[in-house]
């Protein structure tokens, strides 16, 4: 064995509110976890605005301010917190080999998964020119820069409902350009965007090009063209900015062929607990939730992972 080699009880990899809850339970139940928090320390959360539904906080709380507590809170109990990602994982016996960003290599007699899910993007090459400049996943991080200017949403589900109607509060028009001609989203959110003046439908369309310019030092956005999927017909629409909301992907590249995926890259787990086909892995919050997705049901399935690979050690004694 490498001398490099160090030898853990538990190992939690993802720092969203799944994993600081698990490594609040594993160190109170003295597991002694190590935690990589992966490269944005807090998950989405910390890309978000107010959270008003997280139980606890009658006044509502910040995504960061969130995280930040919950992080103290697993410290204090003294989980260990690692910057940085696990870059390859080896399931096929235990103690699991994990290997880190540094070629750093970790022995862990149990492996809570939660990596989360990262926002979906179109794929064009303008998207990437221009994010940060004008282009942007999250509407409650970015919508305050875009004060009584025009944006376009893109995408039907939930998720573009929401943040087309965030925006229009904000902004002078929100176009919402979605490649079918029926939403997604919940009948009640259906209404909401229906019921904005503000929000103008873009249907069967998708954006072909997003086009900007050179202002100064910085780069900005200008417009849109969007391509009418039926038609083929193509047309300019002026803008300032655009949101993508065309949904997350489970982050479980590295756990390809170690642990058991549905197609779409979710981890599946044993219904009712965090196991996964492999004993004394256990996955936990968006990387194995297609439903609910939210901060308080990661940190309770966070939780349960931490009392699944608990009771596991206990078992294996
Ligand atoms: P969804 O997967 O529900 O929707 C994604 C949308 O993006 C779909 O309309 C889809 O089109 C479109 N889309 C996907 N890929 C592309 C692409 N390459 N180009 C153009 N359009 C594309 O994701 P959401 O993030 O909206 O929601 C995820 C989950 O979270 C859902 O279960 C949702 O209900 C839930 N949620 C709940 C909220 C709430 O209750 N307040 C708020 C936000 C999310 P198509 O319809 O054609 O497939």
């Amino acid at each position: 064995m490498s001398t490099e080699r160090e030898h853990r009880q538990c190992v939690i990899i993802g720092s969203g509110p799944a994993g600081y809850t698990a490594a609040i339970y594993a160190a109170r139940a003295e597991l002694k976890p190590l935690m990589y928090e992966g490269m944005q320390p807090g998950g989405q959360l910390t890309i978000t605005t107010e959270v008003d539904n997280f139980p606890g906080y009658p006044e509502g709380v910040t995504g960061p301010v969130i995280m930040e507590d919950l992080k103290k809170q697993a410290e204090r109990f003294g989980t260990e917190m690692r910057f940085g990602n696990i870059a390859n994982a080896d399931f096929s016996k235990r103690p699991f080999l994990l290997v880190d960003d540094d070629d750093k290599e970790i022995l862990a007699e149990t492996v809570i998964i939660a990596t989360g899910a990262s926002a979906k993007w179109l794929g064009i090459p303008s998207e990437q020119e221009y994010n940060g400049y004008g282009v942007s996943a999250c509407a409650t991080c970015d919508g305050y820069f875009y004060r009584d200017k025009v944006v376009a949403v893109v995408g039907g589900g939930d998720t573009a409902a929401e943040e087309a109607t965030y925006l229009s509060k904000l902004v002078k028009k929100v176009y919402l350009i979605h490649r079918r001609d029926e939403l997604r989203a919940s009948k009640a959110m259906q209404q909401k965007v229906f019921n904005t003046e503000k929000i103008e439908m873009v249907w069967d369309s998708g954006i072909k090009e997003i086009v900007g310019e050179q202002k100064g030092f910085a780069k900005a956005v200008t417009g849109v063209i969007v391509e009418n999927l039926k038609s083929g017909e193509e047309r300019r629409i002026d803008l300032d900015g655009v949101f993508i909301a065309i949904g997350h992907k489970p982050n479980t590249d590295i756990f390809k062929g170690q642990v058991e995926l549905f197609e779409n890259g979710y981890i599946k787990t044993v219904p009712g607990s965090t196991k996964t086909n492999i004993d004394g892995v256990f996955a936990c919050g968006d990387v194995q939730d297609q439903t609910y997705r939210q901060a308080v049901t990661a940190a309770g399935s966070g939780c349960m992972a931490a009392i699944d690979a608990e009771r596991f050690i206990s078992s294996n004694e």
